[in-house]
C-alpha cells in the first residue's frame, strides 16, 4: 500500500538540510508521495527507512524483465489505471509467435519480417520486441531444434512455451543465458514449472483456466518464492479477454490485489485466423492493458500501426513529444539547396519533413529546440524568436553545408524576417508558406 506524505516524513531524517533540492523534509515527503521525486535524491535516509520506503514505493504491478543485456524487455511496472493520471511506463511488448510444427520456409519469412521491420520515429527505434516459441508437437527434439533456429536468427528476448517441463528444459539447453520467459505453469504442472523457473532464475508464465484459477495459481507460486510472474487468463475470445484485462488492472491498482499485481500476456494470434483482425485485436490490448501481445506474424502493415499506437500511449502525457534538434538532410541536399527551419514539436517535424520529402526536391531542414512546442505556440512563448533562431543558425554549422545562405521561415512567423535579416547578415530570409501542404509548390517555385 502506498504511504502518505506524513508516513513518509516520519521515515526521513527531518534535518531540512536541502541536499535533495527541496527546502524541507516535509516538502520532499509530499513530492515523494505524489511521485514527483525519487528516494535516491535524499542521500541521508537510513538503510532501514530506505528498505521500508522502497517496498512502499514498489509499483502495484511488478516490473518483470525478459531477456538479458541491452535487448532485455521490461513489462509491467505500471502505477495507474488511466494514462492521464500520471503516465504508463513500460510499453506493451510485441511478440512474434512461432510454433515447432510450422514449415521451415514460413518460419524463415516470419523471422525476416521480425528483423526487417524497424522504424525510426521521433528519434526512437520502433520494432517488435520478443519471439515466442510454442511447442505444439509435444516432442522435445522438435521443440529444441526450433528454439535453436530462432535463437540463432535473432538476438531478441525469447518466450519458451511448452506444457511439459522436460520439453522446456530441452529448449532452454539451446539458448544459453538469455533469460527467457518460460511456461505456462498450470494447475497440472505448477510444481515442476516452479522448480524449473526457480532453479534458473527465470520469469514464469502462469496460465489459468479462468480468472479465479489464475488468482489461486499466482498466490501459490508467490508463496513458493516466485516473484517474476506474467499472467495469462487462458481466454482466447476478444470480449472476455478485454474484460479480464480491465479487471486485472483495476484489481492490482485500486484494490492492491497482490495475486494480480503482474504484467499480463494476451494472444490475439489464437483468437482469429485473419491477420487483419489479429492486428485490430492487438490494438485493443495495447490500449488496455496487456504487458505482452502475441502475434502470428509482423508484416509492416500489421506492425507499424501497432507500434505507433503503442508509442502514443506510452509517452508521458505531461511532456510534449519532441524531435531532436539539429540539421536534417532531405532528398540529398547540396550546397545550393534551401534551408528551412521549424520547431521540434514532433507532429510539426513529421508534417514539414514529410511534405519536403514528397516534393522530391533537396533541402536542409533545421529543427530548433522549442521544448516540444509547435511553431506558433513556441513563437508566442518566446522560444521561436529571431535571436534564438539566429543563435542556432550561427552555431549549428549550416553555413558550411549551405553557403548560399537562403533561410526559409514558416509563413506563420513572417514578422520575424526583418529582425532575422539584422541578426543574420549575409543570409537571405525567405518567408515560406503558412501551411505545410503548400511546401511542394513553394519549393518548386524557388528552384
Ligand atoms: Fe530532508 Fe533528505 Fe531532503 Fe535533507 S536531503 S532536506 S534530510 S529529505
Amino acid at each position: 500500500m502506498a504511504l502518505s506524505g506524513i508516513e513518509i516524513y516520519k521515515l526521513l531524517p527531518k534535518t531540512n538540510c536541502k541536499d535533495c533540492g527541496v527546502p524541507t523534509c516535509m516538502a520532499f515527503a509530499m513530492k515523494l508521495a505524489s511521485g514527483q521525486a525519487e528516494l535516491s535524491q535524499c542521500p541521508h535516509v537510513s538503510a532501514e527507512s530506505k528498505a521500508k520506503l522502497s517496498t512502499a514505493a514498489a509499483p502495484p504491478i511488478r516490473t518483470v524483465t525478459i531477456g538479458a543485456g541491452e535487448k532485455a524487455v521490461k513489462v509491467g511496472g505500471e502505477t495507474v489505471q488511466f494514462r492521464h493520471e500520471k503516465t504508463f511506463y513500460n510499453p506493451t511488448g510485441i511478440a512474434l509467435r512461432i510454433t515447432d510444427i510450422e514449415p521451415e520456409a514460413q518460419v524463415q519469412a516470419k523471422l525476416e519480417n521480425f528483423s526487417r521491420n524497424e522504424y525510426d520515429r521521433v528519434g526512437l527505434k520502433l520494432k517488435a520486441d520478443l519471439v515466442l516459441v510454442d511447442c505444439e508437437s509435444g516432442k522435445a527434439d522438435q521443440f529444441q531444434a526450433r528454439v535453436e533456429k530462432v535463437a540463432g536468427a535473432t538476438g531478441a528476448p525469447l518466450i519458451l512455451r511448452a506444457a511439459d517441463p522436460e520439453v522446456l528444459k530441452a529448449g532452454l539447453a539451446r539458448i544459453g543465458d538469455r533469460k527467457a520467459l518460460i511456461g505456462p505453469a498450470t494447475a497440472e504442472n505448477r510444481q515442476a514449472m516452479a522448480e524449473l523457473a526457480k532453479s534458473k532464475s527465470l520469469p514464469l508464465l502462469v496460465q489459468g483456466k479462468d480468472l479465479d484459477s489464475l488468482i489461486e495459481l499466482s498466490s501459490e507460486l508467490q508463496a513458493a518464492g516466485l516473484n517474476d510472474l506474467v499472467l495469462d487468463t487462458g481466454t482466447r475470445i476478444l470480449g472476455k479477454a478485454f474484460e479480464e484485462q480491465v479487471i486485472i488492472r483495476r484489481a492490482a491498482i485500486a484494490q492492491q490485489n497482490k495475486s494480480l499485481g503482474f504484467p499480463t500476456v494476451v494472444f490475439p494470434c489464437l483468437m482469429t485466423k485473419d491477420l487483419r483482425k489479429e492486428a485490430l485485436y492487438g490494438s485493443v490490448f495495447i490500449a488496455k492493458y496487456a504487458g505482452i501481445v502475441v502475434l502470428s506474424d509482423v508484416p509492416g502493415e500489421v506492425l507499424f500501426p501497432l507500434l505507433l499506437e503503442r508509442m502514443n500511449i506510452f509517452t508521458d502525457p505531461q511532456r510534449p513529444m519532441a524531435t531532436s534538434p539539429g540539421i536534417y538532410e532531405i532528398n540529398n541536399p547540396a550546397a545550393d539547396s534551401p534551408v528551412l527551419i521549424t520547431a521540434n514539436f514532433s507532429l510539426t517535424y513529421f508534417i514539414v519533413s514529410g511534405e519536403v520529402e514528397n516534393s522530391k526536391l533537396p533541402a536542409w531542414l533545421i529543427v530548433l529546440n522549442t521544448e516540444g512546442l509547435s511553431v506558433v505556440t513556441a513563437w508566442a512563448a518566446g522560444k521561436f524568436s529571431a535571436d534564438g533562431i539566429a543563435a542556432y543558425v550561427k552555431k549549428c554549422g549550416i553555413d558550411q553545408k549551405a553557403p548560399n545562405k537562403r533561410l526559409v521561415i514558416p509563413g506563420m512567423v513572417s514578422g520575424l524576417s526583418g529582425e532575422l535579416e539584422e541578426e543574420l547578415p549575409g543570409w537571405k530570409i525567405i518567408i515560406g508558406p503558412r501551411e505545410a501542404q503548400h511546401i511542394t509548390p513553394f519549393l518548386k517555385e524557388m528552384k
